[in-house]
């Protein structure tokens, strides 16, 4: 039986339930640990690690940056073994992607009213009610507005990359999430390598140039185990994560009860990929004379140092993590 789940969102990003709703969605199915991994947020990490004790079961605070490259957005999980979920730096950075939604929410709203398709920017946050702001919303706002038909029309003739109402928002590549995240004393992890990638071998061969970049930026892990990966895709993956010394991942970005999205715990997860990332942390905190990330970073000058050091550091512990438990094989 599958008892972990590495990939949850919940309504401090773009899921439907509150935290502590999934924390007892997942006690409830019987899962041991799951990781909450909203979206450029940690704002439902404090309740649900609160219902975490109630409920009995472990939950690892993570979070899962949305980063951009040429060919589209990269997604960045972030896993957190000790309190640098809190770190000072982390938080500030997670901010400013936010207030970058914000504004440019703001832009498109305002090419919308020159471009004759008027809509107003607090119509598209109560739309959003409360989640990160994204295009989407801008989207669904112009539908309700009647200026387009579908949400489909909306990107393709204001909003897609090459619309006329299209808006930059601040950016961060991939590597710049890794940094921040290892900065921090998480652990970065790619996630959903494959999603939206559809020439299969081109895909492949970009996800490697991609992995070797990563790596230096203090990649640790690859998500493997994930909702419509088959079979063949997993191990293609797993050789990638054997090849890149990377820790397989999974989960299965449970986005709350929605007819097209995979329930929680429905992934399967094998145990050793929770116990090979735990070993990496605990290796790199073993080794680094300070413990609380959060303490050191948010009032210590020197921290970049120790920072360095475990970016350096993260392809030798996850080799070290490697050697010790073997590979891992697709279920
Ligand atoms: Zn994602
Ligand atoms: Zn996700």
């Amino acid at each position: 039986m599958n008892a972990i789940d590495l990939h949850c969102h919940t309504i401090a990003s773009d899921g439907l339930l509150s935290p502590a709703e999934v924390v007892a969605h997942a006690a409830k199915l019987g899962l041991e640990t799951i990781a909450i991994t909203d979206h450029d947020t940690v704002d439902g990490i404090a309740e649900a690690l609160a219902a975490a004790a109630r409920w009995g079961i472990e939950v690892i605070p993570g979070v899962e940056i949305n980063t951009d490259v040429p060919e589209g957005e990269v997604h960045i999980l972030g896993f957190f073994f000790n309190d640098g979920w809190q770190d000072v730096e982390l938080g500030a950075l997670l901010r400013r992607i936010e207030a970058g939604r914000i504004v440019r929410a703001r832009k498109m709203v305002q090419k919308l009213v020159k471009l004759g398709a008027p809509i107003s920017f607090q119509r598209v946050q109560e739309i959003a009610c409360g989640d990160i702001i994204g295009r989407m919303h801008v989207a669904l706002a112009l539908v309700e507005a009647g200026h387009v038909a579908t949400r489909r029309e909306a990107f393709a003739r204001y909003i897609d990359r090459h619309g006329p109402a299209y808006a930059d928002r601040f950016k961060l590549s991939p590597a710049d999430a890794c940094r921040a995240i290892a900065r921090a004393g998480g652990l970065p992890v790619l996630a959903h390598p494959l999603v939206g990638m559809i020439n299969g071998v081109a895909a492949i061969a970009n996800l490697e140039a991609r992995l070797m970049a990563l790596g230096e930026a203090g990649l640790v892990g690859l998500e493997v185990y994930y909702p419509g990966h088959t079979a063949a895709m997993m191990d293609q993956l797993l050789a990638l994560a054997r090849r890149f010394d990377l820790i397989p991942s999974g989960g299965s970005d449970y986005h709350g009860p929605m007819p097209d999205k995979a329930d929680l715990g429905s992934v399967y997860v094998p145990r050793r990929c929770l116990r090979r990332l735990r070993e990496a942390a605990h290796a790199y905190f073993s080794s680094s004379p300070k413990k609380s990330n959060h303490s050191s970073t948010s009032c210590d000058d020197s921290g970049g140092s120790s920072r360095s050091r475990r970016v350096a550091g993260s392809g030798a512990m996850s080799r070290a993590a490697n050697s010790a438990e073997g590979t891992t094989r697709a279920p």
